[in-house]
């Protein structure tokens, strides 16, 4: 049971802490893993009385990282109902259709949330409580009618006995929202969960102990944070949530004041981090290593980070259906011994395959190629913590007949388990570590009255990573305005997806199936740069 992890950091790391910076007023919070425990209690007592929580029902949260979030995880997963954790950064839209899916009975929200629950609330039918996560001090900023998190539990009981059932059972659900279509939902189990903060916590994968401080500055709503909530209090290591403060100078505050030793985030976060380093002259002396994933790490941040500032940068690979972590990218001894370059090359693959993960590389007929560090293929992965299905039977094209998990992602593997992803086959676009659909972005385009074909494809971007580029063909006889078709787009898609550019061409290239070749479009712009690009 996932309540067995807190059970057990109560009891053998009971005075180790959490410290969170609150995201509704930035101030640092502090609690042990056995003040944490008995809040819990409280929370599993309120969720279950006051907001007859029932087994299986869905209670959702819109929320940083914090000390109230690592409850909920707990508190919700514990009485046996399931978390669904929800990415603010969507559309409304989407956030409305994801908590109707999963028809979430209750949903706890930060108050920089605020204004999505104000705006979607009313839409939301099968919600019966909203809950602010702070106390009533913060009500104003919500119109509907709500909790709040301190007034739910105040006066309940810390006696709560943890029910056990069975592990195969649903303890939280992440919706992915990639390609087109609608998101689709990832059930993880109590099984998975463990069975995955366990196997991070081999000294070779994630592995922090007690000794060590981590601090996950990727989001509890990003695949639980890469499982490090509950890998962090199975090893009684102290736990540093940043809450909604992401910045260079606040996260550099908190790794000096907390003497945080490992992170974990997405490139985006490290460049921002890295900038304010050289722009202040500070250092991070306590970190000693980063784990980095959801794009892959550039160069440049690699050698930036390990040349000057002394910290060794681990790459990992993984997805929200792999709970998420597939490979991280640790050296092996023989490879400790080869020169710098060398090393470099091997520590910009994805990474060395965690154990647990059955992996295949296949060719585009389904046949498995060899693990010769050049044969590359789909990849395709299955075991205790990889889905084996979405939620409530979406996307049953994703699987093979013979049970495994097509990732999308194309990669060779070489015989000592390193995977180096080559491709994608999925038509999407990663924007600092979030997806953007192509397609969705060039339906919306099509929307424009000059616009006769588009196509949007994702272009390296220093801070982001990708940003996404879109090639338009015109109408016979229509004017080619970038401008004007950009600013139709505002007014369809979230801002962060509007185009960073519009490029026209006479005519896109069409395959035989009749869809336009994105592989034609991207060696057409291979040595693209974006014209307006922040330093
Ligand atoms: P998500 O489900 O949002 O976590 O996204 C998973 C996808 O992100 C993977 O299938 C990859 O396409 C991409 N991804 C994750 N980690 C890496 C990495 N280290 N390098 C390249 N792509 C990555």
């Amino acid at each position: 049971m996932i309540s067995d992890i807190l059970v057990h950091a109560a009891k053998c790391h009971g005075d180790q802490e959490i410290v969170s910076r609150l995201p509704e007023s930035g101030t640092i919070h502090r609690e042990t893993y056995a003040e944490a425990h008995e809040r819990t209690k409280q929370l599993a007592n309120a969720l279950t009385k006051k907001l007859k929580i029932k087994e299986g029902d869905r209670v959702a949260t819109i929320a940083w990282n914090s000390h109230r979030h690592f409850e909920l995880y707990y508190a919700i997963s514990g009485v046996g109902a399931v978390v669904h954790t929800v990415n603010p950064r969507l559309d409304p839209k989407q956030i409305i259709w994801m908590l109707d899916h999963a028809q979430a009975k209750a949903v706890f929200f930060d108050k920089s949330f605020a204004p999505i629950v104000n705006a979607i609330a009313k839409a939301c039918k099968s919600v019966k409580n909203w809950v602010l996560m702070t106390d009533k001090t913060h009500s104003d900023a919500v119109d509907v009618k709500h909790k709040t998190y301190e007034e739910l539990i105040a006066d309940q009981s810390t006696d709560f006995d943890w029910p056990v059932f069975d592990e195969y059972a649903a303890a939280g659900l992440c919706y992915t929202s990639g390609t087109t279509g609608d998101p689709k939902g990832v059930l993880y189990s109590h099984r998975s969960n463990v069975l995955h903060a366990m196997a991070t916590s081999a000294s070779d994968v994630v592995g922090v102990g007690a000794r060590g401080v981590m601090m996950p500055v990727v989001p509890m709503f990003h695949v639980n944070a890469w499982g490090v909530p509950y890998a962090a209090p199975m090893n009684g290591t102290k736990l540093i949530m940043p809450g909604a403060q992401l910045d260079g100078a606040s996260l550099h505050e908190l790794i000096e004041s907390e003497d945080v030793s490992y992170v974990a985030g997405v490139p985006t976060v490290w460049l921002g981090l890295l900038n304010y380093l050289e722009q202040e002259g500070k250092r991070i002396d306590s970190v000693q290593r980063v784990l980095i994933g959801g794009s892959a790490l550039p160069e440049s941040l690699l050698r930036a980070y390990e040349d000057k500032y002394g910290v060794v940068m681990q790459q990992g690979w993984g997805m929200t259906e792999m709970s998420p972590l597939g490979t991280v990218n640790v050296l092996l001894p023989k490879q400790e011994k080869l020169d710098r370059e060398e090393q470099i090359k091997i520590k910009l693959k994805q990474g060395r395959l965690v154990f647990g993960v059955g992996m295949r590389v296949v060719d585009d007929e389904g046949k498995e190629l060899p693990w010769d560090g050049k044969s590359s293929g789909h990849v395709q992965v299955r075991g205790p913590w990889i889905a084996s299905a979405y939620y409530r039977g979406a996307g049953a094209e994703s699987f093979t007949d013979d049970g495994w998990f097509q990732t999308g992602d194309v990669a060779h593997l070489d015989g000592n388990g390193f995977m180096t992803i080559t491709d994608r086959s999925k038509d999407v676009i990663k924007t600092g570590g979030e997806w953007i659909s192509s397609i969705d972005l060039e339906n919306a385009a099509m929307g424009h009255p000059d616009v006769a074909m588009a196509a949007a494809v994702g272009m390296p971007h220093p801070k982001w990573q990708e940003r996404p580029l879109l090639v338009v063909q015109v109408k016979d006889g229509a004017e080619q305005n970038a401008e004007s078709i950009l600013d139709y787009l505002r007014g369809e898609v979230p801002k962060w997806w509007v185009p960073d550019a519009v490029e026209f061409i006479d005519e896109m290239p069409i395959g035989a199936t009749g869809k336009i070749l994105k592989t034609k479009l991207r060696e057409i712009y291979k040595d693209y740069e974006f014209p307006s690009v922040e330093a």
